[in-house]
């Protein structure tokens, strides 16, 4: 059976945490879609078209991975994209509550697809993206935070 796993967030912006899991989810089955969810209370940071082409930039060497937008309930495009596996990140003891709650509810949602947690690289367990927005907003540099190619999409939006 071809196993298919999604990976949605926000990704406003991608990070190199993000990166990270991409690469190591991208090997648990035998395609990964990272899914870019669609907030619309809340415009994000950059657009989900700039999220979608950072996103496909920054995984150009990764072939079974692709880059998609979704809007409404996570459970219903994982199901669309045939997707039997959930990954989510999970950074510190902080990140639980909040994961535990979102894959409690998916679960009862749709008890065919299990949520599988993978643990921050310790380099990246204090990254998120909120950090690289507050970052760059104050004119730091983010170089060490993001892959190349966000970077070089931040210093365009910060000039
Ligand atoms: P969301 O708004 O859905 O939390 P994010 O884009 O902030 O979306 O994060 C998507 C997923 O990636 C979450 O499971 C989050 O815990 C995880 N994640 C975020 N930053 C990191 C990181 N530095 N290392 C590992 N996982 C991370």
């Amino acid at each position: 059976m071809l196993r298919k796993v999604l990976y949605p967030g926000s990704f406003d912006p991608p990070t190199l945490g993000h990166l990270d899991i991409i690469e190591r989810a991208s090997r648990l089955g035998e395609r990964l879609v990272v899914g870019i969810g669609i907030n619309s209370e809340k415009s994000g940071w950059f657009s989900v078209e700039e999220r979608l082409e950072m996103l496909r930039a920054c995984t150009a060497h990764l072939p079974n991975v692709e880059i998609a937008a979704f809007e409404g309930l996570l459970i219903h495009f994982a199901q669309q994209k045939g997707c039997s596996v959930m990954v989510r990140g999970m950074r510190a003891v902080t990140d639980f509550d909040y994961e535990f709650r979102i894959a409690m509810a998916n679960r009862t949602l749709a008890p065919e697809i299990e949520t599988v947690f993978l643990l921050a690289r310790d380099e990246y367990s204090f990254l998120a993206s909120s950090i690289v927005r507050e970052v760059a907003r104050l004119g730091g540099d983010v170089t060490a935070f993001v892959p190349p190619a966000v970077a070089e999409s931040i210093a365009r939006r910060t000039v």
